[in-house]
């Protein structure tokens, strides 16, 4: 299958709203990272997204929508938080968990009987669902565990051949998948941290972070995020999280000898031989950079990566889990 690589511009929207009506999948911008896209609502254009990405069929997909009315189509059961969490943060990366109507297909949502809701911050792809007229199941562009996509040609090096269309939107702002929550009684449970921050909800209820944010859960835990019990986000490289001072790393660093090592950096002084990767002082520049350079140290076919354990405040969180999975849970301490 030959893979269009299109500029996101008016002019496009048609031929990308076309195939989308026509069960296709179609690879879009976000602000967090580039969507494998469908219709949510159609058994057959889901099961592609699956077949591209080589996805297992129970890790549930999120819907977007393109304006707060198509949230009715998908659940009759907003609670009164979700309608102020919709107006703070929507558009953008938060995603709320609601019980599914029977319309939405238990394929789309992995089997569950509740189906996951955000609204991108993206001009494009908001005005592409609204164009379809249905939600959008979007999971990362990226082939199953592999760092996600934060760019277009990130996407056509996973998808080529395997998608007929890909939206170039520039880079991903955000660079990290949105945060998943659910509804419990009258808190917030937090499945996967995101840009909007446990502090962000806090505001609005009691905010509970899920055990599997940021532990390895053993095979007989229940798994609220399915997700979440999957190798996730890894180059071929080994990653390592490195947990100690700035002065006990770098002196770390310099005890690593291969020329094949990378690290991934902000401006500290380093061994020649080591290779350098961005990466940043803010959690914010972390989760810009972090997909980008573990898919760069794969470009470079590093063996191993190295990266310093973050600050978990704020978006720090996010970061934190997303190198965890990356690093299959390895932390050197020291
Ligand atoms: P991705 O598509 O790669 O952004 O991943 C979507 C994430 O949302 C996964 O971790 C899923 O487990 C989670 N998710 C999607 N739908 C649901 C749902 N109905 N209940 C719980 N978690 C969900
Ligand atoms: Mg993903």
């Amino acid at each position: 299958m030959e893979t269009l690589l299109l500029e996101a511009e008016e002019e496009q929207l048609v031929k990308a709203a076309v195939l989308l009506k026509n069960n296709e999948v179609v690879a879009v911008p976000t602000e967090t990272v580039y969507g494998l896209a469908a219709n949510a609502m159609d058994v057959e254009a889901v099961r592609k997204i699956f077949a591209a990405k080589g996805r297992p069929q129970d890790n549930p997909l999120i819907l977007h929508i393109g304006s707060f009315d198509m949230l009715h189509d998908i659940t009759d059961n907003i609670p009164p938080l979700a309608y102020s969490l919709a107006e703070a943060f929507w558009p953008g990366p938060l995603t709320m968990i609601f019980r599914r109507k029977e319309n939405v297909p238990a394929e789309t949502c992995g089997g569950l009987d509740t189906a996951a809701v955000r609204m991108p911050d993206n001009d494009f792809t908001r005005k592409l669902i609204e164009e379809c007229g249905f939600p959008l199941a979007a999971p990362s562009a990226n082939t199953s565990g592999l760092p996600s996509p934060t760019s277009a040609a990130h996407v056509f090096a996973d998808m080529k051949g395997k998608i007929p269309m890909i939206i170039d939107g520039g880079e991903c702002s955000c660079g990290v998948e949105s945060t998943v929550i659910t509804f419990e009684n009258e808190s917030i449970r937090i499945l996967r941290p995101g840009a909007v921050t446990p502090e962000m909800l806090r505001e609005f209820a009691e905010v509970i972070i899920d055990n599997g944010v940021l532990k390895q859960l053993s095979p007989d835990e229940r798994v609220m995020s399915p997700g979440m019990k999957y190798k996730h986000y890894s180059p071929k490289a080994e990653v390592y999280i490195v947990d100690g001072s700035d002065e006990q790393f770098t002196k770390f660093i310099a005890t690593l000898t291969d020329g094949k090592t990378a690290v991934l950096c902000g401006n500290e002084a380093l061994p020649e031989n080591i290779i350098r990767l961005p990466y940043g002082a803010s959690a914010e520049e972390q989760g810009e950079n972090l997909f980008a350079s573990l898919r760069r140290a794969d470009e470079l076919c590093c063996k191993a990566v190295y990266v310093r354990s973050p600050d978990t405040e704020g978006f720090g969180l996010a970061v934190y889990n997303r190198l965890l999975r990356a690093a299959g849970f390895r932390v050197i301490k020291l």
